[in-house]
This record gives structure tokens, C-alpha cells and sequence, in this order.
């Protein structure tokens, strides 16, 4: 890590994880949440801009894809959309921080339709460190649009979870060999 290396945690919130969340990975997701919360506590400790990048839907919104694939899920202004667990620890100890960035998102990767570039440009990020759920889906699609703008990735492999464990493999193997990640 670098001053020129941002966090962007990925969707690591209630529907997505807990037990009883909307479109939860379970107990893969669950597994992940000391060490993701102990990573994202060193980076944001370090002084890394770390941006959580929480996806937020409308209810029965028709015009967006999501509705038709999905069941409801992160809608704004459900408790759905809080951080889960530990890692909403450390977001709420940290969230007034001036390098911690809470950004809504309203599609699979964190850039589409958001400020991130810019927000990441600004500060003359060049290596992104990607963690949350799913691997190979939010995870997978930010980490695509991050290569094609010419970002170096990093993921954690302890802190990134699917609920499908074949697509979590194949997305991990993307990264590397398709993607140049570094795999940590
Ligand atoms: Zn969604």
C-alpha cells in the first residue's frame, strides 16, 4: 500500500450477509467479517482513502434491471443497507473521518452512474484495493471498469465473498489472469 493506493469496500452491508438479509451470501459472507473489518480498520487508520461503496435501490423501481433478476434488496432507507457487523464497527467509529467516503451506488460496479473517478483522480489514486460481496458480481464489475480506466487492483482474498462459490473461484482466477490483480 501506498498513498497513492483507495479501499473501496463493496456491499459488505445486513441484506447482503446476515442471515435473515434480502439477497444474503450467508455463511460465506459471514466467514469474511473479522478479516474484512481488520483490513479496512488498518486502511483506514493508515490514512487510505477508503470509499464504502453500498449499493441503494428504490422499491419496484421497473425501470431498473435489477428488479426483473432479484429479489428486493439494500433499498434506501431500510436498515437493509446498514454495514454488517464488525466491519459496521469500524465504519461507525471512522465514518467522520476525512478519508472514509460513504458513496451510494446503483449498479453492479461502483463506477457506473457515481462521482468514484473523479473522487479517486482528485486524489491521484492508482491502485485500488477491492473488498466486500459479491466476488463475481458487484466485485467483479467494479474491479472490469477499474482495469479499463487504467487502475492497478489488489484484492484480499480473505475479504471478498459469494454466495456462489464456483462464480467466486472463476472471479478470483479473472482477477489474476485476465484482470492483473494482485492477489493478497
Ligand atoms: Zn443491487
Amino acid at each position: 500500500m501506498n498513498s497513492n493506493s483507495a479501499l473501496i469496500s463493496i456491499d459488505y452491508t445486513y441484506d447482503f450477509v446476515a442471515s435473515d438479509g434480502l439477497l444474503t451470501t450467508g455463511q460465506a459472507g459471514q466467514a469474511i467479517e473479522k478479516d474484512i473489518a481488520q483490513f479496512t480498520q488498518e486502511c483506514i487508520e493508515s490514512g487510505m482513502y477508503t470509499v464504502f461503496a453500498i449499493d441503494g435501490h428504490d422499491s419496484n423501481d421497473k425501470y431498473h434491471p435489477e428488479t426483473a433478476l432479484f429479489p428486493a434488496h439494500n433499498i434506501v432507507g431500510t436498515s437493509g443497507r446498514e454495514i454488517y457487523g464488525a466491519l459496521g464497527e469500524v465504519y461507525s467509529a471512522h465514518r467522520n473521518d476525512s478519508n472514509v467516503y460513504w458513496m451510494d451506488k446503483q449498479y453492479y460496479s461502483a463506477f457506473n452512474g457515481t462521482n468514484l473517478d473523479v473522487k479517486l483522480r482528485q486524489r491521484h489514486i492508482t491502485d485500488l484495493y477491492l473488498t466486500g460481496v459479491c466476488t463475481d458480481i458487484c466485485v467483479l464489475h467494479t474491479a472490469i471498469e477499474a482495469y479499463n480506466k487504467g487502475y492497478s487492483l489488489h484484492i484480499p482474498r480473505r475479504a471478498v465473498a459469494s454466495f456462489n462459490e464456483v462464480g467466486h473461484e472463476w472471479a478470483m482466477e479473472h482477477f489474476q489472469n485476465v484482470l492483473g490483480a494482485q492477489i493478497i
